[in-house]
């Protein structure tokens, strides 16, 4: 039996940073009711799993003792004043401090452990999924961009115990390079890193570069594919299609990680790229039929950015409708509706489970000449995976 694991526990909702704060965990139990509503989580081949919180010693495979210190102390007493927060990233801003927040964050780091462990030691699951994970721009010693613990690289280094020289791709398709697991795995071919991201030159953090390949004995084992604002559904799919099984194929990895942030949607209030609702369910079947043909059938998923509170659900339930195997009509259920209206007053209500973007698709058919300059750059991306990743992308 092929089974698919979802980690799921209300308690997630305590990894919150406060009304005001874009990443509202709100997106998280909303995404669990939609996924509910829709009867995925009755699903025969579906099981859920309570996550537990990752162990000090799980975290220190990532994280200096020292940070994790100061972020359990922090955690304890928010206004300990021995403390000087902003050299470790923590502080009014994008991570402000919060009674809990250890605890909170070792519960995701956990819930991303349980999904790795399911798929590598349960042959039964092929798929599991951590819609709370995905905090990817961790780093050793300091939060950064709403993540104060590195979930990916726990996960990541608790699956490396299990198998000596295991083989693990790492694919990341949030709008934001995933700058922290990159660096954290820069010199190690082991970990082959993959991130689609809106390009450095426009969007925090800056950083994945085409030139970024890894180094040491890690060169050639961090990939970057930098888009630009506006990319459209069409135009990705074009590149991610002939771009990430070739990777895969080349790679062959024990087993494959995904990052899903699907805060490249076009109205997402913290990014400028082009895609609708629709290209979660397209990308998910190829990362679905790579994991089948180039990954040994093992695929764990985590979460990630997303801050329009009424498209994220949407978006992880029609992965998770994929990892199933179900089609679902493009309908939402007037209960869910019901709940968005009274929980999400301040955005407009969906009526339909995907949509089609109109905005870009409308932007590029009047300025023709944007959009050859926009098929051009993309077609400069496959030249360079097919010219200079492929070539050195050996079997490590
Ligand atoms: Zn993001």
């Amino acid at each position: 039996m092929i089974k698919v694991g979802l980690i799921y526990t209300d308690e997630y909702q305590k990894y919150n940073f406060g009304k005001e704060h874009p990443l509202r965990p709100l997106r998280l139990k909303l995404t669990y009711s939609l996924m509910e509503k829709l009867h995925l989580l009755d699903n025969p081949i579906l099981e859920i799993f309570s996550p537990r919180l990752a162990t000090k010693q799980e975290l220190e495979r990532v994280h200096s003792s020292e940070y994790i210190e100061i972020v359990k102390k922090l955690s304890k007493n928010p206004n300990e004043s021995t403390i000087h927060p902003y050299i470790y990233g923590l502080g009014p801003g994008d991570n402000p401090i919060f009674k809990g927040m250890y605890e909170a964050s070792a519960l995701i780091c956990g819930a991303s452990i349980i999904a790795a462990d399911k798929v590598w030691n349960d042959e039964n699951f092929t798929i599991a999924f951590n819609p709370a994970g995905g905090l990817h721009h961790a780093q050793k010693s300091k939060a950064s961009g709403f993540c104060i613990f590195n979930d990916i690289a726990v996960a990541i280094h608790y699956l490396k115990t299990l198998k000596k020289d295991i083989r693990i791709a790492y694919l990341d398709i949030d709008c934001h390079h995933g700058d922290g697991v990159q660096w954290l795995f820069y010199n190690d071919p082991k970990v082959l890193t993959v991130s689609y991201h809106q390009s450095g030159k426009y969007l925090f953090p800056g950083s994945g570069d085409v030139n970024e390949i890894g180094d040491e004995k890690g060169k050639g084992y961090s990939l970057n594919f930098p888009l630009l604002p506006d990319t459209s559904n069409k135009m990705f799919m074009k590149l991610f299609r002939r771009t990430i099984p070739k990777i895969l194929e080349a790679y062959s990895p024990d087993i494959l990680f995904t990052q899903l942030g699907v805060d490249t949607y076009f109205n997402d209030p913290l990014t400028q790229m082009g895609f609708s609702i629709s290209i979660y369910r397209d990308i998910a079947q190829t990362i679905k039929t790579c994991s089948r043909n180039y990954c040994q059938n093992k695929w764990v998923a985590v979460g990630g950015g997303g801050y329009l509170i009424t498209v994220v659900p949407r978006a992880w339930t029609l992965f998770l409708a994929k990892m199933l195997d179900i089609d679902l009509e493009n309908k939402l259920p007037d209960s869910w509706i019901k709940e968005i209206k009274e929980q999400v007053p301040y955005e407009d209500t969906p009526y339909l489970l995907w949509d089609r973007n109109d905005k870009t698709e409308l932007l590029l058919l009047k300025y023709p000449e944007v959009a050859k300059k926009m098929l051009d750059y993309n077609n400069s991306l496959i030249k360079i995976c097919e010219e200079k990743y492929l070539p050195s992308l050996t079997k490590a």
